[in-house]
């Protein structure tokens, strides 16, 4: 098959991470973004599913005679962010942006279906996954339960995150542990609420509050094993109080992060403890709600060695490496892979604004080496002959 023009793919990449940065849609509402990502994979000769968990979308390329089948997965939502872009390209939509380059991730899995579609070099079938909501955790799952697996198998798994501050062309990820779970709490206190001049006569709410959002600090400082990894961040203390009366009610809310399971668990268990003895000190009652979001992201080892070996055919030796520290930020792509191994990296977007930021827009510098990097993982995982 004849060669692709690497220059042309990087423009019409460029072109298409443009239009989709100026219509950015929020999680299960891609449907815009979906429809254009299903017309490019026809233009390309894949087998196209829409609709897969909603608005997620499918692509399978087979070449060859062989059995085996990989995915390679990209998210397609924004965030509700107002963006602060001049960019000719910035957001039509008032309040929603692509602020975490997903529009990026989706041009460059739509750039490696065009150059393996037009090239091959491969033996056995690729599965292109674009998934939905990844920003509130929800669209793998979508996906899996709309029966993924079953309709579009595979045995392993790859994706990226652009990540800002990396240079661009340089690649990085670590075996096991990489990016964290993520568990969402909200304790409510309910007394009885009155007089502020009379606050023995009730059984105000706003001190034991306080008294349950110092002692969970101690979590992290006094219960977890000092070799664990664990957050508990308190984010939103809300009562029913006013100038001159006293609340009945407070919630207490916040997020967790952890990389095991046993870490979790025990976070939940002394917070539920904590809420439930401070309250009982301070005469007031304690109901704990706590949610787990995103599972823990653990990376394949054996697949790890195989993406670097990937990302070393495409870019400089020097450019990929071993990331130091796990990260406690949380990425949907982890409910993948408690099915099937598989290995997720992060690739430099050079110096642009943090992920999340207003002025974040993706660097389209780094999508050829994006593209080419899928299209090197599946020239070695489904290697020819
Ligand atoms: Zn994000
Ligand atoms: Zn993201």
């Amino acid at each position: 098959m004849a060669e692709l023009d690497l220059e042309a793919l990087h423009r019409e990449m460029a072109a298409w991470r443009r239009d989709l940065h100026a219509h950015p849609e929020f999680g299960f509402e891609e449907k815009r973004t979906a429809a254009f990502v299903a017309q490019k994979l026809r233009e390309f000769g894949l087998e196209v599913a829409e609709g897969v968990g909603r608005t997620g979308v499918v692509g399978t390329l087979t070449r060859g005679s062989g059995n085996r089948a990989i995915a390679l997965r990209a998210d397609m939502d924004a965030l509700r962010i107002a963006e602060q872009g001049t960019q000719a390209w910035r957001s039509q939509t008032p309040g929603t942006m692509h602020a975490c380059g997903h529009d990026g991730h989706t041009s460059m899995l739509l750039g490696a279906a065009k150059l393996l579609a037009g090239e091959g070099g491969f033996d056995g079938t690729v599965r292109f996954i674009f998934q939905p909501a990844e920003e509130w955790g929800r669209g793998a799952l979508a996906m899996l339960d709309d029966g993924l697996l079953e309709r579009f198998p595979f045995e392993e798994i790859f994706g990226l995150h652009n990540m800002p501050g990396l240079p661009i062309g340089h690649f990085e990820t670590r075996s096991g542990p990489v990016m964290s779970a993520e568990d969402n709490f909200e304790i409510v206190l309910k007394g009885l609420g009155g007089h502020a001049a009379r606050p023995h006569a009730g059984q105000e709410t706003l001190v034991a509050a306080c008294a349950v959002v110092v002692n969970l600090q101690t979590i992290v400082s006094r219960r977890l094993s000092p070799a664990d990894i664990g957050v508990v961040s308190v984010t939103e203390l809300v009562t029913d109080g006013t100038r001159n009366a006293l609340p009945g009610l407070a919630r207490i809310l916040g997020d967790c992060r952890s990389f095991r399971p046993e870490v979790s668990a025990a976070i939940e268990q002394e917070m539920r403890r904590i809420a439930e003895g401070t309250a009982q000190a301070y005469n007031v009652a304690a109901e704990v709600t706590y949610t787990r979001e995103f599972v823990p992201l653990i990376n394949d080892a054996a697949l790890v060695d195989e993406a670097l070996a990937a990302a070393r055919t495409v870019l400089a030796d020097d450019a990929v490496g071993v990331a130091a520290e796990p990260m406690t930020a949380s990425e949907d792509f982890a409910r993948f892979l408690t099915h099937v191994p598989g290995c997720f990296v992060f690739m430099g977007n050079g110096p642009t604004a943090p992920l999340h930021n207003p002025a974040y827009d993706f660097n389209d510098d780094g999508l050829l080496h994006g593209a080419r990097f899928h299209a090197a993982v599946v020239r070695r995982r489904l290697a020819v002959g």
